[in-house]
């Protein structure tokens, strides 16, 4: 099962998951135009590659493989998924 970053990145943001990802699945990129217009980073659930790094370095517990995300922030899985659903919606 692909990673998920639930709300606690909310406040936080840091980016170290982001320089870990061997693969890119994390987004929005801190150099990019849409960093500053969402609250979170998201995993692409179909890129990740469940290699667990982002867990190892996340600096306020926020990213959980799915089948361990708390009960509490079940919703994450599909908020993370939505954002990739909706930035492909979005592309010229
Ligand atoms: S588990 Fe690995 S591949 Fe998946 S988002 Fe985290 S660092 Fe990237």
């Amino acid at each position: 099962m692909p990673y998920v970053i639930t709300e606690r990145c909310i406040g936080s943001k840091d980016t170290s998951c982001y320089d870990v990802c061997p693969v890119d699945a994390i987004q929005p990129s801190p150099d990019g135009p849409a960093f500053d217009s969402h609250d979170q980073l998201f995993i692409d659930p179909v890129a990740c590659i469940e290699c667990g790094a982002c867990t190892a370095v996340c600096p306020v517990e926020a990213i959980y493989e799915e089948g361990d995300v708390p009960a509490q922030s079940q919703a994450s899985i599909a908020v993370n998924r939505r954002h990739f659903v909706d930035e492909a919606a979005s592309a010229p």
